[in-house]
């Protein structure tokens, strides 16, 4: 079959690579300039830092299979992490019973690896899909080009995007779009943080509480990151929405302010950068693992599923919908 997937990260991918390894015709748009989405590593003069996921663990045999093959390509490797919680510069260790492992040299690195080999239509949004006969047609702008081109005609359409995202696309299905409609991921602020000088602080990662911040994280304590003392900061979920709309200055100034009462330093960043994730995770995902309709040929999947798992909005989550909707597909 021609299949177009709509959607770079984690969970495109894995059908892709799975749906193409089955002998398809797989085209993926995404409308980013590169795959990764969540799984995302930043560039800057100091080095990358991962503002988006974090790090991921690995709980089903099936994900275990895969982070084993991933670690000895070299794409990904255990976070040997000292972590604490943290109250107003008071720590205390935390998370010791979990192995975490992350992307290398950057979380994005592991979802362009497994691109590699697909044919992944960078910078390229697609704005509507409609069928075509029994078939389904695509509009899609890209970057450089204002006005919207038809692409296919394909024989299955699959989307890979976060659930609001999905909504909307999903017009000719209206049953799959009201349970896209129904999920509602969680936004994020993110700070990333460079010094010349180190923190001095013994841990490498802690989840923040009474603060703005939720989570922050020596980005490069991880392995395969340039040295330097890196950091990123992530607002907790409740801060996040209820700043979702501001200023972006002001969001970066309360949030570095919230970073020196976290951690008691009051070395001064020589770079601060901030971004906000408006669908970042998922408090309550769909029970099951993907949607199929196998009389239209259109599917849905991404870590907005549980997927077997116990909660989603995670990295394990987006692989393993990915790869049970490819398998649907057949
Ligand atoms: C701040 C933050 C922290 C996180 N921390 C962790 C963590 O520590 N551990 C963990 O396991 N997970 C974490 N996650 C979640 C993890 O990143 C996601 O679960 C995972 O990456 C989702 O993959 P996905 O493929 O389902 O979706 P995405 O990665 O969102 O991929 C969807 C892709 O679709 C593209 N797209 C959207 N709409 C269109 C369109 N119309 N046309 C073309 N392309 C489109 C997007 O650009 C994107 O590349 C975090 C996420 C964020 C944002």
């Amino acid at each position: 079959m021609h299949i177009a997937i709509i959607g770079a990260g984690l969970a495109g991918v894995s059908s892709a690579q799975r749906l193409q390894a089955q002998g398809h015709s797989v085209v993926v748009y995404e409308k980013s300039w590169r795959p990764g989405g969540r799984m995302s590593t930043r560039q800057t003069e100091l080095g990358g830092f991962d503002h988006g996921a974090q790090y991921f663990t690995a709980r089903s045999p099936s994900f275990k299979k895969h982070l084993a093959q991933w670690r000895k390509a070299g794409w990904a490797a255990r976070w040997e992490a000292k972590l604490v919680s943290l109250t107003a510069g008071k720590h205390k260790p935390a998370g010791r019973a979990q192995q975490r492992f992350v992307g290398v040299p950057g979380m994005n690195a592991l979802v362009r690896a497994m691109a590699d080999g697909l044919d992944v239509r960078a910078g390229q949004t697609v704005k509507r899909i409609e069928r075509f006969g029994d078939q389904w047609l695509l509009s899609v702008v890209a970057d450089t080009v204002p006005i919207a081109a038809t692409a296919g005609p394909f024989d299955a359409v699959l989307l890979a995007v976060p659930a609001e995202q999905a909504a909307p696309l999903l017009a000719p299905v209206p049953a799959f779009a009201k349970q896209a409609a129904a999920i509602t991921m969680a936004p994020c602020w993110t700070m990333m943080l460079g010094f010349q000088e180190s923190l001095d602080l013994p841990y490498d990662g802690a989840w923040v509480e009474q603060s703005r911040l939720g989570w922050i994280c020596r980005d490069s304590s991880k392995p395969g990151r340039r040295a330097g003392e890196h950091w990123v900061a992530h607002a907790s979920v409740a801060w996040s929405i209820e700043h979702l709309e501001d200023e972006p200055e002001r969001a970066r100034e309360k949030l570095l302010k919230a970073f020196h009462e976290a951690t008691g330093s009051a070395v001064q960043p020589v770079y601060v950068a901030i971004h906000r994730w408006r669908f970042a995770q998922v408090p309550a995902p769909l029970p099951q693992d993907c949607l199929w309709d196998a009389k239209l040929r259109i599917g849905v999947c991404g870590d907005w599923f549980a997927a077997g798992l116990e909660g989603g909005g995670k990295v394990e989550n987006a692989v393993l919908s990915g790869e049970a909707l490819a398998a649907l597909v057949g």
